[in-house]
C-alpha cells in the first residue's frame, strides 16, 4: 500500500534520512521506533508532502506521491495526525471535525462519516459546540484522531498519539488504533510507547540517525538486544 525506496531528506544542509526505505501492506498496524532526533516524524512529514525528499521515491497505492502537495496525499486516501495535534483552538469540535472533512472525495459524505467518528469518540458528539482550546489534553487527543478520520483514509499515520496522556487515556488511544485497523484501516505509528505499540503492531522497523538499522516482525525485534536494551530497559 505505501512503499518508500531509499529516501533522502535535508533541513538546508543537514541530512535528516539517508536511503530509508519501508514498506507497508494493506490492514497491517507497522511501528517506527527510535530515540529523539532519530528521524521519525521527518519522515511522516515527507511521507505527507509537508518535506521534499531530495531523492527517492514514495508510491501510495501504486502512484508516485513524493512532490505532490499535502492535500492532495490526503484526497488520496492518506491522513496524517501530527505530533502536538495542531487543532483549530478558537473553532469548536463540531467545526475541527468538519475541517478533517475538506477534501472533495470526503466532504459529500462527511454527515456520515461525522456519525461514525461520534461512535468512536463519543465524548466528542457531547462536547461538539465547545472550542477546541477548551478540551483537556486527552480529548484534544481525540479529537486530532477524529479529524484524521475524516478525509475518510486508507492509510492514517499517527505521530506520538499518547503523548503526555494519563496512562487510561494512553489505553484508549490503542484501543482505538486497534479498533481502526478493525475497520480495515492501515496503520503506521510512532509511539514513545514502545513496549505497547510492540504488543498492537504487526511489523516495525528501528531508526537511527536517520536509517534504518533494524526491521522485522514485532515477535522477532521484541528478542532483539538493540530494542530490549534500547527501548525496554532491559
Ligand atoms: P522526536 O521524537 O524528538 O520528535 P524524531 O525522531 O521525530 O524525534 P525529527 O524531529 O524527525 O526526529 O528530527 C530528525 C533530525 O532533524 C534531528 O537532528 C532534528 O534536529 C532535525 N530537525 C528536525 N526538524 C528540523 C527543522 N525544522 N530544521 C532543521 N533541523 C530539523
Amino acid at each position: 500500500m505505501l512503499k518508500v525506496s531509499k529516501v533522502n531528506t535535508f533541513y538546508d544542509k543537514a541530512q535528516a534520512l539517508w536511503d530509508v526505505s519501508l514498506n507497508i501492506d494493506e490492514a497491517e498496524i507497522v511501528a517506527l521506533i527510535g530515540a529523539n532526533g532519530a528521524g521519525k516524524t521527518t519522515l511522516l512529514n515527507t511521507i505527507s508532502g509537508l518535506l521534499r525528499p531530495a531523492s527517492g521515491s514514495i508510491e501510495f497505492m501504486g502512484q508516485r506521491i513524493d512532490g505532490l502537495p499535502p492535500h492532495n496525499i490526503v484526497d488520496m486516501g492518506l491522513s496524517h495526525i501530527p505530533e502536538g495535534r495542531r487543532l483549530f483552538t478558537d473553532m469548536s469540535v463540531h467545526e475541527n471535525l468538519e475541517m478533517g472533512a475538506y477534501p472533495s472525495r470526503a466532504w459529500k459524505g462527511r454527515q456520515e462519516t461525522l456519525e461514525r467518528v461520534y461512535q468512536s469518540f463519543p465524548m466528542l458528539k457531547e462536547r461538539a459546540g465547545q472550542l477546541a482550546r477548551t478540551l483537556s489534553g486527552g480529548e484534544q487527543q481525540m479529537l486530532a484522531m477524529g479529524r484524521g478520520l475524516m478525509p475518510k483514509p486508507k492509510l492514517c499515520m499517527f505521530d506520538e498519539p499518547s503523548f503526555g496522556l494519563a496512562p487510561m487515556l494512553v489505553l484508549e488511544v490503542f484501543q482505538v488504533i486497534q479498533s481502526l485497523r478493525e475497520q480495515g484501516i492501515t496503520i503506521l505509528l510512532i509511539e514513545q510507547n514502545v513496549r505497547r505499540t510492540l504488543e498492537i503492531a504487526d511489523r516495525a522497523y528501528v531508526l537511527e540517525n536517520g536509517r534504518i538499522v533494524l526491521e522485522g516482525s514485532c515477535k522477532q525485534l521484541l528478542q532483539e538486544d538493540l530494542v530490549k536494551k534500547a527501548y525496554l530497559g532491559l
